[in-house]
Order: structure tokens, then sequence, then C-alpha cells
């Protein structure tokens, strides 16, 4: 199978080498050509197997023959076997609808983990493979580039370099990216919010620096990383529905469109799933595009969530041409005037369209704080504010959702205690892993919010390396 950009200009790839890109040369992101169905059968004995073998065997599905050739799945099965709970992320009815799916029991504890540590054996068996190196790009919020960070730590072939927004992510997740005192991993705060850091990245990958570092992208703009997600869709709706014979709606915690669009995949590729929800905090970007059709882009508000403190929601290109019946001209075009005038509006069928999958909810502060305590009354369970927008949103949309809810809780609440602390009154509690990191010594640096200082930074980290 092959990928094309969503921009319709830039040849088309395989997914071994998407691996170690980052946006097609056109700008846009690399889709499939077609959605790999899955049989009845696969759906029907597939919550049976070893979560590792599950998520390896998407892969496959999308990667063809020279994915099996290169032997990539062994790789990724181990790496999801090295999970403290390696049977695949646990799901727990709470009531008669209502279901968690807790994303947070990798190693650097956020689903983040569930794609990057599988992607980082993958990257390495490609880059030994080919006997090459590369430098890892990543943007993040906070936990992207935690999960990054240890993915990558002491790889022999690749550095990493991260880029987070100064002062706006938790104390816990800078220190997953400043402490682990790996050489190969250059941690950057940069003088801006997220959607800088974002914007940075995706211009280093266009640099003349780009050829020389071999830049590789790790945020969810790379494809291999979305279809790792779809994974734990695929597996948990394939439970659900053993239990309950009803396709589950899921609701996703979201910024980038990433998580929820791995969703779309394995509802496209026919796992039992019915609507997708999408959920925000006061950055409400998505939201607002889903009631009004306008993709209109404000100034980025530091909240309680900072993980979804995003107003550029990267992976919406994917579905933006998909509602554009995968027209690359069309899509470019509008992508053009969003990063021209920060704005776009679909027609109204397009917006149709897409209500009929998605759903969105916007939850703002006060609300997500009640849902943390009632959640924790009502069912003992300590929720990270993410996920408590989650929560609130399936509460809202119970009466109107068939079936099954599945909230997926995208982070742990010890990353995010100062938040805990306020909605119940007691500190979460904080794993070994999380609670050793404060007595570590950081290493960062600080630069502007412009290519030529990070990539100044890079410069004196890795030039000889
Ligand atoms: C990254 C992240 C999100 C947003 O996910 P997207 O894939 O960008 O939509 C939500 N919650 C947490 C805890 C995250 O780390």
């Amino acid at each position: 199978m092959l990928y094309s950009s969503t921009r319709g200009q830039a040849p088309a790839r395989s997914l071994r080498e998407l691996l170690s890109r980052g946006t097609a040369e056109d700008g846009g992101l690399y889709v499939p050509e077609a959605w790999p169905a899955l049989t009845a059968d696969e759906l029907a004995t597939l919550s049976a197997r070893p979560y590792g073998e599950i998520a390896s065997d998407v892969l496959t599905l999308f990667g063809g023959a020279e994915w099996q050739e290169g032997q990539f799945g062994a790789g990724i099965s181990k790496a999801l076997a090295g999970f403290e709970r390696n049977d695949g992320p646990p799901l727990a009815q709470l009531d008669d609808q209502l279901w968690s799916m807790e994303l947070f029991h990798g190693p650097t504890f956020a689903f983040k983990d569930y794609a990057l540590a599988p992607l980082a054996e993958a990257i390495d068996r490609e880059l030994s493979l080919s006997q090459k190196r590369a430098t890892v790009l990543c943007a993040t919020s906070g936990d992207t580039g935690a999960a990054t960070a240890s993915a990558f730590a002491e790889r022999a072939r690749a550095n990493a370099v991260i880029l987070f927004p100064e002062g706006r992510v938790s104390d816990v997740q800078r220190r997953q990216m400043t402490c682990l005192g790996a050489t190969n991993v250059l941690a950057i705060s940069v003088r801006g919010d997220f959607d800088d850091c974002q914007s940075i990245v995706k211009k280093l990958y266009q640099s003349e620096a780009a050829s020389k570092y071999s830049y590789t992208a790790v945020n969810s703009i790379n494809l291999a990383r979305i279809l790792l997600q779809t994974a734990y869709y695929i597996y948990a709706s394939a439970k659900v529905h053993n239990a309950c014979s009803k396709p589950a709606n899921f609701v996703v915690p979201s910024g980038n469109f990433g998580n929820i669009f791995a969703g779309y995949i394995a509802k496209q590729m026919g796992a039992p799933i019915g609507k997708l929800i999408v959920t925000s905090n006061e950055n409400d970007v998505l939201p607002r595009l889903f009631e009004t059709g306008a993709m209109s882009q404000s100034e980025t508000l530091p909240t309680i969530s900072p993980s979804m403190d995003i107003q550029v929601s990267s992976n919406f290109e994917r579905m933006l041409w998909i509602l554009k019946g995968r027209n690359g001209k069309k899509t470019q075009e509008l992508q053009q005037q969003l990063s021209e005038q920060g704005r776009y509006e679909l027609l109204p069928a397009e917006l149709a369209s897409l209500n009929e999958t998605f759903g969105a909810m916007k939850c703002e502060k006060a609300d997500a704080l009640n849902t943390m305590r009632r959640i924790y009354e009502q069912f003992d369970k300590v929720i990270c504010p993410h996920s408590a927008t989650g929560y609130f949103a399936a509460d809202q949309l119970k009466a109107d959702l068939d079936g099954p809810i599945v909230v997926a809780e995208t982070a742990h609440a010890a990353k995010f205690p100062t938040a805990v602390e306020e909605a119940i009154g007691i500190a979460p509690e904080t794993p070994a892993k999380l609670a050793e990191l404060f007595s570590k010594e950081e290493t960062f640096v600080t630069v502007d919010a412009t290519v030529e200082a990070v990539q100044n930074a890079i410069d004196e980290n890795f030039a000889t390396s």
C-alpha cells in the first residue's frame, strides 16, 4: 500500500519510508490510499490476543510485504510487552453505560507511550537496516516530549530534540524531559506557546539543516504513530462489543486531533465503533469547528490541562482531505487560507457529514474540577484534568448516545498534582518513578521562539556527533 500527501504534490511512499519522515515535501500529511478492512473473523478473535501482537498486526496491515520482510513486528510487540501493564490498556465498566479506558500505564504515564515506545523500536530498526542515523524532532505540550525522551534515550542511531513551551508544562512533565541524563536527548524550553514549538519543528523539516541532521518526525504528523494508536481502539471496541453486543462510543480529550483520528481509522477498518466525541478545555478550536463549520484560530490560553492547550489542530488536515473527497488541491487551498488568514470554512454538507461520525464538547475549568470531584466520589477514581473533560462530556451527552460510552483517560493524575488537589482536596498517589524525578538534576536550554535560535541550540549540542 502507498501513502500520498493531503496536498497532492509529493511523491507517494510506503509506510516504511514514512517512519523517518515528517511532513511531505508539499507541506501536507501522509494518508493511505484506502483503509484495510478487518475480517469478521479477525474482529471476533482479536480481543483475546496479547495487545502487543494486535498492535503489530495492525501495522502490518498498513505496511504490507516490505514491512513484514523488514521484521518490524517483533520490535513493536516487544516494546509494548515491556509496559508494567502489558495486557493492553485497562478497560473497566463504571456503570450501565460508562466505561473507562486507562491509557496511562506506559513508562511516562500518558497515552503517548502506546505509540512512541513501539515507534522508537521501529525507527531504530529502520536506521540499522539502512545503516543511517537520524535526529528526532518533537514539539510537545508536555506528554509527547516525555514519551519521546524515554523512548529514544541512549539509542545509538538517533538523537532526540524536544521543544516545550516555557512555563506551560507541569513540573512533573518538564522533569520527565530534563532529568534523563541521556547525552542523545536535548530538551529546549522555548519562549512561546505549543503552537510556536510546532511551527518551528515544521519549518526545521523544510530547512537546509534537515538533510544534514536527517530530521525525523515523531509528532502525530507521523502516520505510523497514529496507526499504533488505532490498535487500542480496535482492541477496546472489540472487548466492549463482546461484553454488551453494541458499538462503543469513544470520548477523547483532544488537542492535535491525533488520538481521535486514530479512532476514526479503527472505525473505517470495521471496528465496532459508534460516535467519536472530541473534548477540549478553554482552547475550543475543535468544538467551535464542529458547531459552526469554521476553523478559526485564536490565542492559546494556559489551562489546568496543558497537554490540550493547542489552537492549531494539525491532524485535522487529514480529516479535511477526506471531507474534500480526497482532493489535494482543495485541501491545499484551505490550509493556505488557514495559515494566511487564520481561518477557513467547511461547506454545510461537509459539516453535516463530519457530525454524523463525530461530536464535540468544550469543558471549562469549573466543570473539569467538579467532574474530578464527582468521579472521585462516585467511583473512588482519581482522574487527571484532561480525562475530566472527557467524563464531563460523557455525562452531558449520555442521553443522546446509544450504547456504551468509553472515556479515554489520557494521562495519570500524578502528572498534574496541583489541579487534582484543587479539585478533590488531596494529592494524587505518585508512582515511585515520578517521585524520584524530584531528586534529580535538570538539564535544558532556553531559547527564543525562532527557527534560528532552535537550530543554533541543536548545532551546539549535536554538530560533531
Ligand atoms: C497529547 C494529549 C492530549 C491530546 O491528544 P491529541 O492526539 O493531540 O488530540 C490529550 N490529553 C493528554 C494527557 C495528552 O498528553
